[in-house]
């Protein structure tokens, strides 16, 4: 039977990661839902909405019909990667540039609204992993397995600091670390569907787990 898998936890804490290979192993779909977050974050910086410190909601919020997220399988690199009005933007939305300012993208309701009905829209059949904020709490409240992963702030600051390394991205570990703290207190005090553990979400701390071990207990917890 197809189950639906829910992923929430703070940025960085390798959700993604896991995410994709749990739903390689069991044929499911991989839903990456911040990734949606940054496109919409990248077509606002692309479109003058967010122009150094200047954010204008109201034009982004105005033009939202305009943007359409699509994901299409790559089967060179395993997954389905994000598009934005049909063009591929995988690489662009994980510059540190659109991460410190996604979580302010991430605070408009009518974004949220967008988004949370496409992502149910994806999730309708059951089948599907996916990753985020609130996809335990309010995008599919009834999944079969809810997990909150965590980790400490400086674990999940290296991680991102070598994948941005590893994109070319000149950036410093303390910049990294600084956008982390700074978007988990936005994500967990924002009025709308601010990130929290689900009731019945199961907690899973892999600071000091490695890919295997946690892919080992997810897929436990999915055939229980
Ligand atoms: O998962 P990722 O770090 O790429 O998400 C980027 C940002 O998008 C988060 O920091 C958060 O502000 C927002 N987000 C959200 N709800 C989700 C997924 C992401 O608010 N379900």
């Amino acid at each position: 039977k197809s189950i639906t898998i829910a992923i929430d936890g703070f940025s960085s804490t390798g959700k993604s990661t896991v995410a994709k290979q749990i739903a390689k192993h069991l044929g499911y779909v991989y839903v990456d839902s911040g990734a949606m977050y940054r496109a919409v974050t990248y077509y606002a910086m692309q479109h003058g909405f967010i122009d150094n410190n200047h954010f204008n909601i109201e034009g982004l919020v105005e033009n939202l019909k305009a943007i359409i997220i699509s994901f299409k399988f790559n089967k060179d690199v395993g997954f389905a990667e994000v598009y934005l009005n049909g063009v591929n933007i995988e690489d662009d939305i994980r510059t540190l540039e659109v991460s410190s300012f996604v979580s302010k993208v991430a605070e408009i309701s009518e974004v949220r609204q967008k988004l949370v009905e496409q992502q149910q829209q994806f999730g309708k059949d059951g089948g599907v992993v996916m990753d985020g904020r609130d996809i335990g709490t309010v995008v599919f409240p009834n999944a079969e397995l809810k997990l909150f992963m965590t980790a400490s702030a400086e674990t999940r600051a290296e991680r991102r600091y070598s994948e941005l390394i590893e994109r070319g991205n000149t950036v410093t570990y303390e910049d990294v670390l600084q956008n982390v703290q700074e978007r988990d207190y936005i994500d967990s005090n924002r009025e709308d569907s601010p990130l929290t553990k689900a009731k019945d979400a199961i907690q899973i701390d892999n600071s000091n787990m490695s890919l295997q071990e946690q892919f080992d207990k997810i897929l436990q917890l999915a055939k229980a």
